[in-house]
């Protein structure tokens, strides 16, 4: 049988995980979840046919500790959604920026990494905003993500139509702007 993947949803429909179908089925008998959207064709095995689920909810809450976003050069483009944080253009060979300038101390974190278009690396180049006279679109901060999701996974599952309803929207992430 064909190995899709499921979404699986915690009781309180946080998205918990990504698993293969073998997976979800096995908490379906178990009767540790249930299932929320239905594939259209289902399984075809040996035994017949059988339901093929695309998400399923967790029973019971599941606890996790939240985990550590890892600060990439994929993460901050991502969190800036590929949009330069200069003059607002879309694209997708952007360069990293530091704001405050690595010479003068400008640290690698994430409020201090911004996704730059070409144009605009090229007119910053290493000066800090105010000596190039450009102003950040908004403030960059750590992304509070999907509680569970890794970015990888989330930015996989947004592409999923039977999927994307239940994953989170993050405003944060699209618009806070600088006054
Ligand atoms: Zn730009």
């Amino acid at each position: 049988m064909a190995l899709h993947d499921v979404l699986v949803l915690n009781s309180n429909y946080e998205p918990l995980n990504v698993c293969n179908v073998r997976r979800a089925i096995s908490l379906l008998i178990l009767g540790k979840a249930d299932v929320i959207v239905l594939r259209d064709e289902p399984i075809v095995s040996a035994g017949g046919e059988l339901d093929s689920p695309a998400v399923l909810r967790m029973k019971y809450q599941v606890k996790r500790p939240l985990p550590q976003l890892r600060l990439s050069r994929h993460a901050v483009l991502a969190r800036d959604n590929y949009t330069c944080q200069y003059c607002g253009v879309r694209a997708k060979d952007m360069t990293i920026d530091h704001v405050v300038p690595r010479w003068v101390g400008g640290p690698h974190t994430w409020d201090n990494l911004v996704a730059c278009c070409r144009r605009c690396n090229l007119k910053k180049a290493d000066k800090t905003p105010q000596q190039a006279n450009m102003t950040l679109r908004r403030k960059p901060r750590r992304p509070s993500y999907i509680p569970y999701l890794s970015l990888p996974t989330y930015l996989k599952a947004q592409g999923r139509d039977e999927w994307r309803d239940f994953l989170p929207y993050f405003p944060e992430v699209q618009s806070v702007s600088v006054a």
